[in-house]
């Protein structure tokens, strides 16, 4: 009979909603302390019910070694991008369509302050990824993550130019601002010079992980001479996956950075644990290459839109990225908003879960904690 199987799939669905409901309901009512923090995180979750990917930008002012934008090889340019009544008119849209969440990407969103702001009028809560060399208007009101890649030296030899300093200058004090630190087997030895950066300038710092994308690390493969673009010290440099050694390194960096700066790290000692997992983090389908269960992954309700505003089929916004290899933090992130049984096992494990919840608000939302409407 047709639909017997969507049916099937609905009502065990709907099963495990409710199981999960009745098991969270019965461990608050052993810790009744915990309902808040619950509500909580359904706000939380709720913020990203309808969430969409923008690319608004395919220009950048930087060089990054292995960028995951430009060092990809099928990255087909947009050569009819919309004016700026055409950006106002579209996020209009998004915002009739129902999105509640943008990740406004590029390239570097900062160079179109105009399409940033037709989003902010238009969508809740907004994500802005950008290098933070340019400084992003005040009155528009997302989330800002800025991408660091180390120290001044790692700065200079990485990324062509001093992106650090800059980018804690024009973000001093800004409670909009996360600097998203990239940590890869380049960089662990700079760790501290950047928090002791992060804190002088009183700005929030959170933690990804570098992930090489499958043209860079092809190249590496076949032995590819450098260029003067964003391979440049490929051929010369130790390597571009973690070993197992680096992501023991980078565990206890991350652990230490939150015990020593605690009022200036973002970040959950649980998600330290599941990020620097040795081994591929996610389970991959074997007939399509792709993850089955990365929070990232553009599918229904998640789109992505070019800068025409043509919806894209890709499988995520970092589409060269080698999902055997990636860590980067928003797949994992966005795949903890449904509770495992493992979460779910003891009132530790539950807080556990809760703590990370907490952690997406901060570094995704703003204004966060969410405004009080009372
Ligand atoms: S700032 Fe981002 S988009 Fe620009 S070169 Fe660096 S990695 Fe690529
Ligand atoms: S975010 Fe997900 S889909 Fe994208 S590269 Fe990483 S694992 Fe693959």
């Amino acid at each position: 009979m047709p639909g017997t199987g969507q049916n099937l799939l609905a009502d065990t669905t709907v099963k495990l909603a409710r199981q999960t409901n009745a098991r969270i309901q019965g461990l608050i009512a052993q810790a009744p302390d915990l309902q808040a923090r619950y509500e909580t995180a359904r706000k939380i979750i709720r913020a990203f019910r309808r969430p969409s990917f923008y690319e608004v930008s395919q220009k950048c002012n930087l060089w990054c070694e292995g960028c995951y934008y430009f060092e990809n090889d099928k990255r087909q340019v947009v050569g009819n991008e919309m004016s700026d009544d055409g950006w106002d008119a579209f996020f209009a849209a998004e915002d009739d369509r129902g999105v509640s969440m943008a990740y406004l990407v590029g390239a570097e969103p900062s160079l179109y302050p105009h399409r940033l702001r037709a989003a902010t009028k238009n969508i809740r809560y907004g994500k802005i990824g950008t290098n933070g060399t340019v400084v992003i208007p005040r009155d528009i009101s997302f989330r800002i993550g800025i991408s660091v890649w180390g120290n001044e030296t790692d700065d200079a030899v990485l990324r062509g130019g001093s992106v650090l300093r800059k980018a804690m200058r024009n973000y001093t004090g800004d409670p909009r601002a996360v600097m998203l630190f990239t940590l890869s087997p380049w960089n662990l030895d700079s760790v501290g010079d950047v928090l002791k950066a992060a804190e002088d300038h009183d700005v929030k710092l959170t933690f990804s992980m570098y992930s090489a994308t499958t043209s860079y690390l092809a190249k590496l493969t076949a032995g590819t001479a450098a260029d003067s673009k964003y391979f440049r010290l490929g051929p010369s440099l130790a390597r571009a996956v973690f070993t197992d050694a680096d992501l023991a390194k980078a565990h206890e960096a991350m652990l230490d950075a939150m015990q020593r700066y605690p009022d200036t790290v973002i970040f959950s000692a649980e998600y330290a644990d599941l990020i620097t997992r040795p081994g591929p983090l996610y389970d991959m389908d074997p007939e399509t290459g792709l993850p089955l269960d990365c929070g990232s992954r553009i599918r229904d309700p998640l789109r992505y839109f070019d800068t025409a505003g043509t919806q894209k089929q890709v499988k995520c916004c970092t589409p060269d990225v080698d999902c055997n290899h990636c860590r980067l933090y928003s797949g994992s992130w966005s795949k903890l908003f449904k509770p495992t049984q493992k979460h779910l096992a003891d009132q530790g494990s539950f807080e556990g879960w809760l703590s990370m919840i907490e952690t997406i608000g901060q570094i995704f939302l703003y204004p966060f904690p969410f405004e009080s409407t009372a």
